[in-house]
């Protein structure tokens, strides 16, 4: 028995990091899963891997903040598999050059915009009619634990488009409560993925970080994943409008053990 045995899953992002992690995980449950990316290749190869594996997967290109092509993905969920019941809204973006007020480029705030927010928007409205016919279904968007503390280590458009994400999870969540939809928010910590990697590559910066983190390391991606697969399953059934946060302790924490 597979904790999402006979759904029909689909997670933007997969081609990478967490969401490629999720999207084995989620397969191995018994979903059926899309897996959407704006890089073929790396939606190819996480497909392949499922299969491999003995799991049902496909591969879409999408950049997610382009209606039609996200229209298209919920098309070919319904069409391939015959429904759909979990959105794990997961591609995100993390530009270098988005900095603090004075210096984030106003096309970077408006890229970030269209990606982390509006994606996640047109992923929901893509989503939800499918669910309905569908008889319900989970939605899982993912935000930051910067959506819920500020650092002084600015990262402006990120961070107000995440908390963008959450406010609209909510607001979501209650309108679809009665409706068969659920929808919560995922706020990891700093993971380890090609996201951070640069970031993290540099002892300076990485220690900068580490010293707030009260478990004392790094979230790997299976960590974001099986939370993931929480709220996605049916065991999650009373939860919505939830924020569940993965930090390490991070938003707990005043300071940290020595
Ligand atoms: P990642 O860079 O490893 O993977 C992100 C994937 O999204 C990539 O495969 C990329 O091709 C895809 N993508 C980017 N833009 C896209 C678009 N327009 N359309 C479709 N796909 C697109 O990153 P990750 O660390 O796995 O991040 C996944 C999510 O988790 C993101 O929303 C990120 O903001 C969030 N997050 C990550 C961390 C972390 O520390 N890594 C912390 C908090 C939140």
């Amino acid at each position: 028995m597979g904790r999402l045995d006979d759904k029909v899953a689909i997670i933007t992002g997969a081609g990478s990091g967490i969401g490629r992690v999720a999207a084995s995980l989620f397969a191995s449950e018994g979903a059926a899963v899309v897996v959407a990316d704006v890089v073929a290749d790396h939606a190819a190869s996480a497909v392949a891997d499922i299969e491999a594996s003995g799991g049902r997967a496909i591969a879409v290109t999408v950049d997610v903040s382009d209606e039609a092509q996200i229209q298209a993905m919920v098309d070919a969920a319904v069409s391939t598999y015959g429904g759909l019941h979990v959105l794990f809204n997961n591609a995100g973006i993390f530009p270098d050059d988005d900095g603090g007020v004075l210096d984030t480029p106003p096309e970077t705030w408006a890229r970030v915009m269209e990606v982390n927010l509006k994606g996640v928007w047109l992923g929901c409205r893509a989503a939800v009619p499918a669910m309905l016919t569908s008889g319900g279904g989970s939605i899982v968007n993912v935000a930051s634990f910067v959506a819920l503390m500020g650092a002084a280590t600015a990262q402006l458009a990120y961070t107000a488009s995440k908390g963008g994400v959450l406010a609209m999870t909510r607001e979501l969540a209650v309108e679809y409560a009665r409706k068969g939809i659920r929808a919560n928010s995922l706020c990891p910590g700093p993971i380890e993925t090609p996201l951070l990697a640069e970031l993290l590559a540099d002892p300076a910066r990485r220690e900068r970080r580490l010293v707030h983190i009260p478990i004392g390391r790094f979230g790997r991606p299976e960590e974001i994943a099986k939370a993931a697969l929480f709220l996605a399953s049916d065991e999650s059934s009373f939860v919505t409008g939830s924020a569940l946060v993965v930090d390490g302790g991070i938003t707990a924490a005043y300071v940290t053990p020595e």
